[in-house]
């Protein structure tokens, strides 16, 4: 494509679990930008091949499927997580690649004795989407809007934040999923709705409440489930095929993990069929082995009806989580007069009917929900960068975000003190006193915590903060002035100082999960 030479382009970037998806505002246009094959969607795969070339993007599709092993995906759903976390345990068992401790909890990926970190593994991902962006621009591109899920926490944005740095891309702003997936719907078109932003993805689901005026799109609440998603139909189906298999042959196989796994993707496969025909074919060749030796193969015929019937429970879990966004937003279903689809489980005709039962209306379909989010990061993108007092700039999108959890910190016996409670909108900050509990005390440390549970450790731990070299006086003489604030990123910022004698107080973050500035440094040197 042709562009100006001076023209500044900020590529939006929708970094998936599956899929990786770009686009940029050229002339007043949204373009979903293809790479050299036409293709709009990117897997979000690193393979790392034995002769140490290293594929990423669609090229490594094939060897996801014959040397998973070598092969980097779901990489979305590690960045950020700390090492004891569920995130990371789960992934350890269901992830074929290996994952090993890092410093600070952090998890690293051993490959072909190479260790990496989770942001230099999405880093490349995002440097090939800066690639297809600059080979289709005829320009370098170095500027970038990243999306994350409403629900990621301080450590996923930062981290998200660095892989984009790691990527050779300035990033002028992490923005939220759905708030991306309304200003694709709503930005220029003079809306005045309240919508509902429903994104089903593969391991999760997001519900967003927005209010949206001309070009002011202000969150009214989000909530999640992060482990409700397109994966729950596949484990289903596959369960379904277990119990046919073993009626059939009349003996027990769901102890095989391998078979587990391919059931798995069959039913992935036979999912996706019935989004667009009635009837779908299992065929499973060699699926085990019976006790007598004979190779047992799998086969029958599935209907939509039938299969849908079966998934009808996991999509009324998502009803739960959009009664409690509505609760917190102040809302009734009907009271919403737009629903946008997100992610690809969206595509389910059982999920359109049952979105339409509960709203009471039929849901959006014009945007496709693979690039709908892309779509808004792009157009935020522009906004960024677009002069002010220009025509066009007199139009700049107002985004009024909320945060999605509580933060706090820990307080006397292990018990939670909430400062910035969850839906509070963003920028925001808030102030509390500490002072010291013992005479001379040279040194405070706060852990911050993000979450709704009333026990400290039952949230996710995002880091401490370290008050030191306190001046020394009898205890409680010392008050210090801590200010929590959480940026237009969703990222944490903390600040302090000395009540009495109004100088900043040093502090020092550790964040979990996080790296030392050595370690990031040593990750730009490999990234070049
Ligand atoms: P996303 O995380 O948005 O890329 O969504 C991925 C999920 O969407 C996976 O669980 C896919 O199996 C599912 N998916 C993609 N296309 C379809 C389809 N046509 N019908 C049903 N599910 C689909």
């Amino acid at each position: 494509m042709a562009s100006g030479a001076d023209t500044e382009y900020v590529i939006g970037i929708d970094l998936g679990t599956t899929n990786t998806c770009a686009a940029v505002v050229v002339d007043g246009e949204v373009h979903v930008i293809p790479d050299e094959a036409g293709e709009t969607l990117q897997a979000s795969l690193v393979a790392f091949l034995e002769d140490g070339t290293v594929v990423v993007g669609n090229g490594a599709k094939k060897e996801a499927v014959t040397d998973p092993v070598h092969t980097i995906a779901s990489a979305k759903r590690l960045i950020g997580q700390a090492w004891g976390g569920a995130e990371i345990k789960a992934a350890r068992e269901h992830l074929p690649y290996k994952l090993v401790k890092g410093p600070n909890q952090a998890p690293l990926i051993d490959i072909r004795g190479r260790k990496f970190a989770v942001p230099e593994i999405s880093g490349m991902v995002l440097r090939r989407m800066k690639d297809i962006a600059s080979r289709y621009l005829g320009q370098p591109v170095t500027k970038a809007v990243i999306t994350v899920p409403a629900n990621f926490n301080d450590t996923q944005r930062q981290m998200t934040r660095l892989a984009g740095e790691l990527a050779g891309l300035e990033v002028l702003r992490i923005i939220n999923e759905p708030t991306a997936a309304a200003l694709a719907y709503g930005y220029g078109r003079d809306v005045r709705a309240r919508l509902a932003i429903y994104d089903f993805g593969g391991g999760t689901f997001d519900i967003t409440l927005l209010d949206v005026r001309h070009n002011v799109f202000e969150v009214l609440s989000t909530s999640g489930d992060s482990y409700l998603g397109g994966d729950d139909f596949d484990n289903r189906l596959a369960q379904y095929m277990l119990r046919g298999f073993e009626k059939q042959y009349g003996f027990q196989i769901d102890h095989d993990p391998v078979v587990r796994g391919r059931l798995k993707q069959v039913g992935e496969k036979i999912k996706r069929q019935l989004s667009k025909k009635e009837r779908a074919i299992v065929n499973v060749r060699d699926l085990a082995v019976a006790p007598d030796g004979r190779h047992c193969d799998l086969r029958f015929q599935v209907d939509r009806a039938g299969v849908h019937r079966r998934f009808q429970d996991i999509v009324q879990r998502t009803f739960l989580v959009c009664d409690d966004a509505l609760t917190h937003g102040h809302m009734r279903a009907d009271e919403v007069q737009g629903v946008v689809l997100v992610g690809g489980s969206t595509r389910m005709p059982l999920v359109r009917e049952m979105v339409q039962g509960y709203f009471g209306q039929p849901p959006l379909t014009d945007i496709n929900p693979d690039e709908v989010v892309a779509v808004g990061a792009a157009i935020q993108g522009a906004a960024l960068v677009t002069d002010p007092f220009s025509p066009a700039g007199a139009h700049q999108p107002l985004l009024l975000d909320v945060t999605p959890r509580s933060l706090g910190v820990q307080v006397v016996s292990g018990y939670y003190d909430v400062l910035i409670g969850r839906n509070a909108a963003i920028p925001c900050e808030q102030t509390r006193v500490f002072a010291t509990s013992q005479d001379n005390q040279q040194v405070v440390r706060l852990q911050i915590f993000q979450g709704e549970s009333r026990i400290a450790s039952e949230n996710v731990k995002l880091g401490e903060i370290e008050l030191f070299n306190l001046r020394p006086m009898p205890r409680g003489m010392v008050e210090i002035e801590v200010t929590f604030a959480i940026d237009a990123d969703g990222i944490v910022d903390v600040t302090a100082k000395d009540r009495e004698t109004g100088v900043a107080q040093q502090t020092r973050v550790r964040v979990t999960a996080g790296f030392s500035d050595e370690a990031v440094q040593v990750m730009r040197r490999r990234s070049q």
